[in-house]
C-alpha cells in the first residue's frame, strides 16, 4: 500500500500532536456544556475516535451518513442522508466533525438542515480545509491543516474505499488513478 503513495503530506505524530491541541481547545470551549459530537462518516471516523478521546469533558457522541461521493474524485453536489443522529437535537450544542472541506457543500447543507432542528449552536471542526475549492462558505471553527488542491487519501479518507487505514495522510501516484 505504501508503494501507491506519492508523498506522504502529514505523518502519524503531525496528525496526533494536531489532534491534541484540537482537543484541549474544545475541552475549553465546551466545559460544562455536553456537547452533541457528531461524526460525519466514513471519513471521519479515525479523527473522531482520535480527538473525542484527547475531549476531557462529557459529551454525547453520534453518527451520520451522508453522500456527495460516488468512486470518482470530485463531487456530484448532490447531498443525501444515509444515516440521521439517533438523539433529538432540540437546544443542544452540536460540533460537527468532518474529514476535509473541499466544495463545502455537504457541511453546508448539512448545518441548515440541523440549526432548523432546533440547535441551541453548531460548531464545524475538520481536519482538513481546501481553500481554493470552496464553493460556498462555511465557517470553520476548527481546523487541523489547509491543504492545496490535491486529493488526499489516509487517516479515515478513501479513494474507491480503498487506504482508509492509513494512519497517516499523503497523495497517490497517478499510476494508482490509471495513470502514468
Ligand atoms: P464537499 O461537499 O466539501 O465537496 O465534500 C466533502 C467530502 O468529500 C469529504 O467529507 C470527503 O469525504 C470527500 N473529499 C473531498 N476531498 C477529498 C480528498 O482530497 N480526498 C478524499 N479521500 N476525500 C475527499
Ligand atoms: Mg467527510
Ligand atoms: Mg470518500
Amino acid at each position: 500500500m505504501r508503494d501507491d503513495i506519492k508523498e506522504v503530506y502529514f505523518t502519524e505524530q503531525q496528525l496526533a500532536e494536531k489532534v491534541a491541541e484540537l482537543g484541549a481547545r474544545i475541552t475549553e470551549d465546551y466545559r460544562d456544556r455536553n456537547p452533541l459530537i457528531v461524526s460525519v462518516l466514513k471519513g471521519s471516523y479515525v479523527f473522531m475516535a482520535d480527538l473525542t478521546r484527547r475531549i476531557q469533558t462529557p459529551c454525547n457522541i453520534d453518527f451520520m451518513v451522508v453522500s456527495s461521493y460516488g468512486k470518482g474524485t470530485k463531487t456530484s453536489g448532490e447531498v443525501q442522508i444515509i444515516k440521521d443522529i439517533e438523539q433529538p437535537i432540540d437546544g443542544r450544542d452540536l460540533l460537527i466533525v468532518e474529514d476535509i472541506l473541499d466544495s463545502g457543500v455537504t457541511l453546508n447543507y448539512l448545518m441548515q438542515v440541523l440549526m432548523a432542528r432546533g440547535a441551541n449552536s453548531i460548531r464545524l471542526c475538520t481536519l482538513l480545509s481546501k481553500p481554493a475549492r470552496h464553493k460556498v462558505h462555511v465557517p470553520i471553527d476548527y481546523l487541523g491543516f489547509e491543504i492545496p488542491d490535491e486529493f488526499v487519501v489516509g487517516y479515515g479518507l478513501d479513494y474507491a474505499e480503498k487506504y482508509r487505514n492509513l494512519p497517516y495522510i499523503g497523495i497517490l501516484k497517478p499510476s494508482v488513478y490509471g495513470g502514468e
